[in-house]
């Protein structure tokens, strides 16, 4: 395996030269959806993060916010035991969605000693579910994938296996002469 270094340094002119293509792909995928594609993204997930360690990458963390939900906003200050309002005031601003994210990157609660989070066991639900390369109806999150695909080296890897495996070569209809 390619050191995380270089695959991260490689990572942004990668997916600029594959993003064209990669959205082409997903908007074919989303017109003839393959009923098994849940599960090959579960296998090609499962294979990826064999390969990938998360703590030598730590680029999520690094360049982008997760969003929090009320949910995790209560289980998080009540972990640091600081008061719901207090922790918005002091970590966390409204985006242009108007979902509650980071007011700074990098993270936080990231330690970029060790790539390591603070609050591991109670990080955002969207932390623990990144990069949603294994998500039920995958096909929903396209748009999604391809910029992640900008951030994490396992979900670009992940894309790309996607299109070899399933390459969605349109059938060559049969003709009488
Ligand atoms: S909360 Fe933890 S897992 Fe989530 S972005 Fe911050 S450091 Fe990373
Ligand atoms: S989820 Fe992706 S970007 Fe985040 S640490 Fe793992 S490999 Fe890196």
């Amino acid at each position: 395996m390619k050191d995380m270094n270089k695959r991260l340094a490689e990572l942004p002119k990668l997916a600029e030269e594959t993003k064209k293509e990669t959205k082409k792909y997903f908007s074919n995928l989303k017109r003839r959806t393959p009923k098994n594609l849940d599960y090959v993204m579960q296998e090609l997930h499962e294979a990826e993060f064999k390969k990938t360690d998360c703590l030598s990458c730590g680029n999520c963390c690094k360049t982008t916010s997760p969003i929090f939900t009320e949910k995790d906003v209560e289980r998080i200050s009540k972990h640091l035991r600081m008061k719901v309002a207090k922790f918005e005031s002091q970590y966390l601003e409204r985006d242009d969605d108007d979902f509650m994210v980071l007011k700074s990157a990098p993270c936080t609660f990231f330690d970029e000693s060790d790539n390591t989070c603070f609050i591991y066991d109670v990080r955002p639900k969207a932390c623990s579910e990144y990069p949603h390369t294994n998500r039920k109806k995958f096909i929903q999150i396209t748009e999604l994938t391809l910029t992640n695909t900008e951030i994490c080296p396992a979900a670009y890897n992940i894309v790309e296996e996607l299109k070899k495996k399933l390459p969605l070569v349109s059938k060559i209809k049969k003709r009488r002469s």
